[in-house]
């Protein structure tokens, strides 16, 4: 799947698991759409397998998944060195079982440790910039200098002022790898049933609905987004603003044929 795509099945996922959100520690309104952008952003992570710096004469530049681009030469080196790590694109970092469990301990972990949790908050905020790009107007969030500089601030704001340390960041990591990892098993090219890929020759798993970029998966990935918006309005206070105008549209609607 593309970018994308994954990140607005993120999203929607994001959304639909607002109402167990309470549970992880997710408290009002800001943390409530925090939740949801984390989901998003952290469903393009599992291709950070997937990159490298590309050499056009003397000229360096940035290949690969979104995640890789983001932060140029930073992420496109993290790409490639956790790419050799799990063995190729699609093979480890899509581990349904291992994934989510590695990145979601990497980032209990690192809150422990003050510039491990910026950095992590960091990415999260850079990947959900580039999950809602579509409705942030212009483009420096998609810039290298502009998401750096956005999510730098972003992280450095939100370990200052958060009065208690985002312990659902976590669960929205792992929740987003899950959904990453469903989302490339429904393509053609699949995802590797658990633990075959360590020997290099991974047993692929795969629905086989449509190929990465296929028209079908436009379609799906706009499913996703209204999916999420009427989650959004659904189960976060936003409905109580909304109500006005949608209760007269409801009442109004005729009760038989
Ligand atoms: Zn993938």
């Amino acid at each position: 799947m593309l970018g994308h795509s994954h990140a607005m099945s993120g999203l929607a996922a994001g959304a639909a698991t607002l109402p167990w959100a309470g549970q992880v520690g997710v408290a009002g309104p800001v943390e409530q759409l925090a939740w949801v952008a984390a989901w998003g952003g952290f469903a393009m992570l599992p291709d950070l397998d997937q990159g490298g710096i590309h050499w056009r004469g003397a000229m360096p530049s940035s290949t690969g998944s979104t995640v890789a681009r983001m932060w140029g030469p930073v992420t496109t080196t993290l790409a490639s060195a956790v790419g050799k790590l799990a063995g190729g694109h699609r093979q480890g970092t899509h581990d349904l079982l291992l994934a989510p469990a590695i990145f979601g301990l990497l980032t209990a972990l690192a809150a422990h440790n003050t510039y491990a949790s910026m950095a992590v908050i960091a990415l999260g905020i850079g990947l959900a910039l580039q999950a809602l790009h579509v409705v942030i107007p212009g483009r420096v969030e998609q810039t290298v200098i502009g998401n750096v500089v956005i999510s730098a601030l972003g992280a450095w704001w939100v370990t200052g002022t958060a009065n208690h340390a985002l312990e659902w960041l976590p669960w929205a990591v792992a929740g987003g790898v899950v959904v990453h990892i469903l989302g490339d098993w429904l393509t053609v090219g699949g995802v590797p049933v658990p633990l075959t890929w360590v020997g290099g020759h991974s047993v692929r798993l795969s629905a086989g609905l449509f190929k990465t970029g296929a028209k079908t998966e436009h379609v799906v990935a706009t499913m996703f987004a209204v999916a999420a918006v009427v989650g959004i309005v659904a189960f976060t206070p936003l409905q109580g603003y909304l109500a006005p105008v949608i209760d007269p549209v409801m009442t109004s609607a005729p009760l038989s044929p």
